[in-house]
Order: C-alpha cells, then sequence, then structure tokens
C-alpha cells in the first residue's frame, strides 16, 4: 500500500511515513506545469492511493478509476481515522522503514558505523551500542526508539481506542 498526498496534507504525510507506507507529498516534488493533474498521473501509474483535500482532483480521480480518499478533516489524528473509515487498513503501529522526512528508505545502523551516529548532534550519545538505529539512504537522517517514539504510540494508541469504539456503535445498530 503506498500513497500521493496533496500539499494540504503535510502532517499527514509525515505520520504515513512514521507507519512505515511509501509516501509521496506533492511539496516534495519540483513539478513544471500543472501539479493536480501530475499527482493524479502518479497515483495512476505507481498504484498509488491518492489522498486529497481538493474536489477536483477526486473528480479526476473517479474518472481514472484511481483508489481515492477525500479528506474531510484538518487534524492528523482525524485523517488516520478516516482511512480506516474508508476501510484503508493502515496498522497504527510506527515502523521504521521510511524516513518522515524524505520518504527515503530506512537501513539499519550496522556495527562499526558509529561514526556516522556522531556525526549528528542530535543523537543521544548514551544510547550508542546500547540501541539501534536507522539510517536514511537517501538523507542520512538517523532514526531510533527513543521517548518521541513512545509519545507517537500513545498518539496512535489513542486514534485505535477511539477507532474501536464507533466500530462498536456500527456493530449495535
Ligand atoms: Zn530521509
Amino acid at each position: 500500500m503506498r500513497f500521493v498526498t496533496d500539499r494540504m496534507l503535510g502532517k499527514l504525510s509525515t505520520w504515513l511515513r512514521i507507519l512505515g507506507y511509501d509516501t509521496v507529498y506533492a511539496a516534495d516534488l519540483e513539478v513544471k506545469g500543472d501539479e493536480d493533474r501530475f499527482i493524479v498521473t502518479l497515483a495512476e501509474r505507481e498504484g498509488r492511493i491518492l489522498l486529497t483535500r481538493d474536489r477536483g482532483m477526486i473528480r479526476e480521480a473517479k474518472r481514472r478509476g484511481i483508489q481515492h480518499v477525500y479528506v474531510r478533516d484538518g487534524e492528523v489524528m482525524e485523517q488516520l481515522k478516516e482511512l480506516l473509515h474508508h476501510r484503508i487498513d493502515i496498522n497504527l503501529e510506527p515502523v521504521p522503514r521510511r524516513c518522515s522526512i524524505c520518504n527515503g528508505e530506512l537501513r539499519k545502523v550496522k556495527e562499526g558505523e558509529e561514526a556516522m551516529l556522531l556525526a549528528k548532534s542530535y543523537v543521544p550519545r548514551d544510547k550508542i551500542g546500547k540501541t539501534e538505529f536507522w539510517v536514511c539512504n537517501n538523507c542520512g537522517r538517523i532514526y531510533w526508539k527513543g521517548s518521541h517514539w513512545l509519545n507517537m504510540r500513545a498518539r496512535l494508541n489513542d486514534v485505535k481506542g477511539k477507532n474501536r469504539k464507533i466500530l462498536n456503535m456500527e456493530e449495535t445498530d
């Protein structure tokens, strides 16, 4: 499952990458000409699910038979729930697979590559050698499961909890 998102959905793009999904964000592209048309064509060509708040793009996606979701809510956790309601069955656990900044692929940092970690001032020195790190093949950003990871999981658990409630309500109808 892969996605392409419009310019209105920067935060959603970041979160989908955190969840491990290959997500092309319109604002990261340098498109000459009609950006909307480019994005719809990209979705079609690469089999990506189009996520947008633009009704024009939705019309075009429908016309071409491209899988899409018209995102209504402005808040990112609500947007994740919207995807679930549209039966886009995303997992709600962070997966270190995609760079949240550039969508590059992550790989595990191997033994002997500590210099790469030391070169980044934001990497906590006391974690080196004690925890796993990942590096983005594209931009070199380093990732690890620190406190931010736990915070993300807490926010996602909230989505899961609320989603379960909604499903229960549907079941009792
Ligand atoms: Zn990157």
